[in-house]
């Protein structure tokens, strides 16, 4: 699997093996380096010792063999290869082959250390030998033919010393061994970390994951647990907030859905009683009772007022669709109040004459200025003003007063009608709310009224309240700017 943990993992152990291939193989290189240039330090000055030595044996005039022992002691206790070779580059003395086989040696003078040593003084070599085995390395040293004109070693030009390799190169190896092992370690530790590291980069990604899969399946329960304050953290809060929203946003979209079906029932239970009390009169007529002069009147009269009932039912449904949709807009305006509510307690005196009722409107100020939209507002104190008429028995007070308060009018319609028990009171805002459904269909109401006036007046930034006492009466009251 292609999984973040995989690529993490290969991505460090790709990393740290380059990391520490480099640095081996460069430390490696620095101790071999460091290695060979002690040696051919201690060659050189073995070399330049032994000139002297040989020097000083020829000087004193040894003869040829006493010297070569000389030579081979001195060769033995160095640990080294001696060799002597004339200007020819033939090897006169080897302290690793015997005088009798130094005839069959090859030609040392295309040496590489002898060709440097011709042209420099001194000259080294570092390779395998073709006459002992094993690596070696060797130093030449150009000495002057005349400083050892003796018949000991005629023609000597070159004192070449030779030491082994294989000690210095073991100990190379050993170091170099221990350097991959503690790469190895480190590399396993690596492999260990980074895989710690990449879990714990990718377990959260994988719980998101597991989430979304959740969220899509449609539950919304479920919450993350914020581990770090890293990028990761600050994922997991915006998926959890996420999660809360839409968890929101659904059950407000539930809730609608719920509220539409039940406001389409109840304007379908609404719709029902007076298109079938319609249709049964007409029914009626249409058998016969239009030809009854007793009764056709009646039932005309009848079917007009329940054709009656439908249109104000619609027209409040219209009036509530377009209110709850956003559709209605309301206008803001300073209007003078006292005019407007004088005019509505006058449209309302009829009805309240008929029932003997009185209607007042009290206020200290004969005119006062309000910011809102008169035409709404009339709309939902018609409500207001008429539910008093309606539901208060003869002979009631209904008063309409006005209060200044600091920065704001107050309105109060109050009634001494049969007032609401409190059990109805947060609910009678509710569309088709009515305490008592006879009541209000033979008044008249459509039950949308105070639900009309709610929504008129929160649309001024503004609450409707309602006080009532049964048998004592009722009071609605709101807060209009000023
Ligand atoms: P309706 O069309 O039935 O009057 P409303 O929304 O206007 O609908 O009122 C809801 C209910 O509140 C009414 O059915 C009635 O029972 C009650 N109500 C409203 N105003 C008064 C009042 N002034 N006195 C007594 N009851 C009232």
């Amino acid at each position: 699997m292609r999984s973040i943990q995989n690529k993490v993992t290969l991505t460090y152990i790709l990393l740290s093996f380059a990391v520490i291939t480099l640095l081996g193989l460069i430390s490696s290189c620095e101790i071999e380096r460091y290695y060979f240039n002690r040696v051919l330090l201690g060659l050189r000055s073995e070399a330049g010792v032994l000139s002297a030595l040989v020097h000083e044996a020829v000087e004193v005039g040894e003869p040829r063999a006493r010297t070569a022992r000389y030579l081979n002691a001195i060769a033995d206790a160095a640990q080294m290869r001696i060799t002597l070779i004339d200007s020819a580059g033939w090897v006169i003395y080897d302290s690793a082959v015997p005088d009798s086989l130094l005839g069959t040696l090859e030609n040392h003078r295309l040496r590489p250390e002898i060709v440097e040593a011709n042209k420099r003084f001194e000259g080294s070599d570092v390779r395998i030998s073709a006459s002992v085995r094993g690596n070696l390395m060797y130093v030449a040293r150009f000495v002057s033919p005349d400083d050892f004109r003796a018949p000991v070693f005629p023609h000597l030009q070159f004192i070449r010393v030779a030491t082994d390799l294989t000690e210095v190169e073991a100990v190379i190896n050993e170091i170099r061994f221990k350097i991959g092992i503690a790469g190895l370690v480190v590399l396993v530790l690596v492999l260990g970390v980074s895989r710690l590291v990449a879990r714990k980069i990718s377990n959260p990604l994988v719980e998101i994951g597991e989430m979304i899969k959740e969220i899509k399946a449609g539950n919304l329960d479920q919450k993350l647990p914020v581990r770090s304050d890293d990028e990761i953290g600050k994922l997991v809060e915006l998926i959890n907030a996420l999660t809360d929203k839409l968890k929101a946003d659904i059950e407000q979209l539930e809730k609608l859905g719920r509220v539409r079906s039940e406001f389409l029932a109840n304007v379908s239970h609404e719709l029902r009683t007076p298109i079938f009390s319609l249709k049964g009169f007409l029914e009626t007529l249409l058998d016969g009772a239009v030809d009854d002069p007793k009764v056709n009147k009646m039932f005309v009269e009848r079917a007009y007022h329940h054709a009656n009932r439908l249109d104000v039912l619609l027209n409040d449904l219209i009036e509530i669709s377009r209110i709850e949709s956003g559709e209605m807009k309301m206008s803001f305006r300073y209007f003078e109040l006292m005019s407007t509510l004088r005019q509505l307690v006058e449209d309302f005196a009829d009805a309240a004459t008929k029932k003997e009722q009185s209607i007042t409107l009290k206020s200290d100020l004969q005119e006062i200025s309000v910011l809102g939209d008169k035409e709404r507002l009339r709309q939902a104190l018609g409500n207001i003003l008429d539910n008093a008429v309606k539901y208060s028995q003869e002979r009631a007070a209904i008063v309409v007063r006005v209060q200044s308060l600091d920065g704001k009018i107050r309105i109060l319609v109050s009634d001494s009608g049969p007032g609401i028990h409190e059990e109805h009171l947060p609910r009678i805002f509710e569309r088709f709310y009515r305490v008592d459904k006879a009541r209000s269909r033979e008044v008249g109401g459509t039950g949308l009224g105070l639900a009309i006036a709610k929504h008129i007046i929160e649309a001024h930034n503004s609450k409707i309240h309602v006080t009532s006492e049964l048998g004592k009466g009722t009071i609605f009251m709101f807060d209009l700017k000023s």
